[in-house]
């Protein structure tokens, strides 16, 4: 099976399971796990925050620093096909109570003056804005990336007004190495930002989130609220240091991958895709050929190939498991799928 349905597929590779094995551990929840601590010290640099704190995955970091920003009943501003928004069942309001102000974003990105006008300063009728939330890459935009000049004017807009900042960064270092900044100058415009192990960085688990001292000791209470507290979970943070030393850099040949898919996809008649393509994501869309999305995905399923899709749009995602002879190999079938239902 060729897998593009997502970058989460991915699973430990022999060298990662090895060092997993070996991993000091010791009980987390008590702060008392060396690995998971080593972890936590070296997202906080590698993000220019004072501190961090290890979660079992990103939906929980989400959920944390949304908590510790809010009150119930106060506003928060997010694009509206944020994955906070879109793929969270809902956790913002059954844990945080919180109203979501939508801003209708440039393929995930949005502007000063957007985030200017959506600002609700609080009244006896309206709930204030007390969060402006950013993802970097965005997920649905189509694996975009902020701009640090754009990213830097819409967080000091929200600074200015008093607003904190929260930056969904699963994906940050696809950004980083697609555009050779520091992860430390993208987290900077923002008060909190986690990044995500179980991604395309191949680990099992695990994700990282960061902030003040003051904030991620807040976040440590509520890690606990939500049970997300774990024993030796040194066993799953050691994947996570072997990926950022084995598997950052390697990033680049996923992009690169997206690009040849794009490009293939793109001659295809009846094929559109969003372009351009920055990251390891391509959005398509084959009804132009004549099939349905359904019947697309099935016929594919029968060829051993799988893409993803959200809402009415085809996602394929690349990723460690998937070589560039796996993506020639998933564009003959798609172009074989598409011209049957051509002829
Ligand atoms: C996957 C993802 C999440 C959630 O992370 P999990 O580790 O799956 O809980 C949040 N935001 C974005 C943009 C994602 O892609």
């Amino acid at each position: 099976m060729i897998d593009l349905s997502s970058d989460t597929v991915t699973r430990p590779t022999e060298a990662m399971r090895r060092v997993m094995a070996r991993a000091e551990v010791g009980d987390e929840q008590k702060g008392e796990d060396p690995t998971v601590n080593m972890l936590q010290d070296v997202v906080a640099e590698l993000l220019g925050k004072e501190a961090a704190l290890y979660l079992p995955t990103g939906t929980m970091c989400n959920n944390i620093a949304i908590k510790a920003h809010t009150q119930p009943a106060d506003a928060i501003l997010v694009d509206r096909q944020a994955h906070i928004l879109r793929s969270e069942s809902a956790g913002l309001a059954a844990l945080s109570n919180v109203l979501v102000d939508q801003i209708d974003g440039d393929r995930g990105r949005f502007t000063a003056e957007q985030v200017a006008r959506a600002i609700t300063k609080g009244s006896l009728y309206a709930a204030p804005t007390r969060l402006l939330c950013v993802e970097q890459t965005h997920n649905f935009g189509g694996g975009t990336i902020w701009p640090l000049a754009q990213l830097r004017a819409v967080c000091e807009v929200a600074r200015a007004r008093g607003i904190a900042t929260h930056m969904d960064g699963a994906r940050l270092l696809n950004a980083v190495v697609a555009t050779g900044m520091q992860a430390r100058d993208y987290a900077a415009c923002c008060d909190s930002v986690w990044i995500d192990f179980s991604k395309g960085l191949g680990a099992p688990g695990g994700a990282v989130l960061a902030g003040s001292a003051a904030f991620i000791q807040q976040a440590r209470r509520y890690k606990h609220v939500f049970g997300g507290a774990q024993r030796q979970a040194g066993i799953i943070a050691a994947a996570g240091l072997y990926a950022l030393s084995h598997h950052v850099e390697r990033l680049c040949g996923d992009h690169e991958n997206a690009k040849i898919l794009a490009d293939g996809l793109g001659s295809i008649p009846g094929v559109q895709v969003e372009l351009p393509v920055e990251t390891n994501m391509v959005f398509f869309d084959v009804r132009g050929a004549g099939l349905s999305h359904e019947a697309f995905l099935a016929n594919l399923q029968s060829h051993r190939v799988r893409v993803g899709s959200v809402g009415d749009r085809l996602r394929a995602v690349t990723h460690l498991d998937v070589s560039q002879h796996d993506i020639q190999e998933a564009l003959a079938v798609i172009k074989k799928v598409c011209r049957k239902q051509d002829s």
